[in-house]
């Protein structure tokens, strides 16, 4: 059987401690507790769904940063400042140049 994904060593110590720590009641410690979403049980529940989000937050990002290297790669870049000093306007108006026939020598 596959490890699901939250499931990651620290996050298991994590549990760990927790129901060591609540003995599977309260994890806040409550004696006795009011409120049933205290209850280790339940707790961890509502702890994984955060876990399992915060990974798909984490992918989500890491996609998004990929995507905009990808994106950027066919961009050339010049700097923000001195966009316009001798060499680079040289190599902006090269670049922008019409392609001109050559006139053909005889
Ligand atoms: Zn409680």
């Amino acid at each position: 059987m596959a490890i699901p994904k939250w499931n990651t060593p620290s996050r298991q110590a994590h549990l760990v401690d927790l129901f060591l720590d609540s003995g599977g009641f309260c994890v806040f410690g409550h004696k006795p507790c009011p409120n049933p979403e205290h209850h280790y049980v339940n707790y961890i529940e509502g702890l994984i769904a955060d876990w399992q989000a915060d990974d798909r937050a984490q992918a989500r990002a890491v996609w998004q940063t990929e995507r905009l290297r990808l994106h950027s790669l066919g961009e050339r870049r010049y700097p923000l400042r001195g966009q316009f000093n001798n060499i680079s306007q040289d190599i902006f108006f090269w670049q922008s140049a019409p392609i001109l026939p050559r006139r053909a020598s005889r």
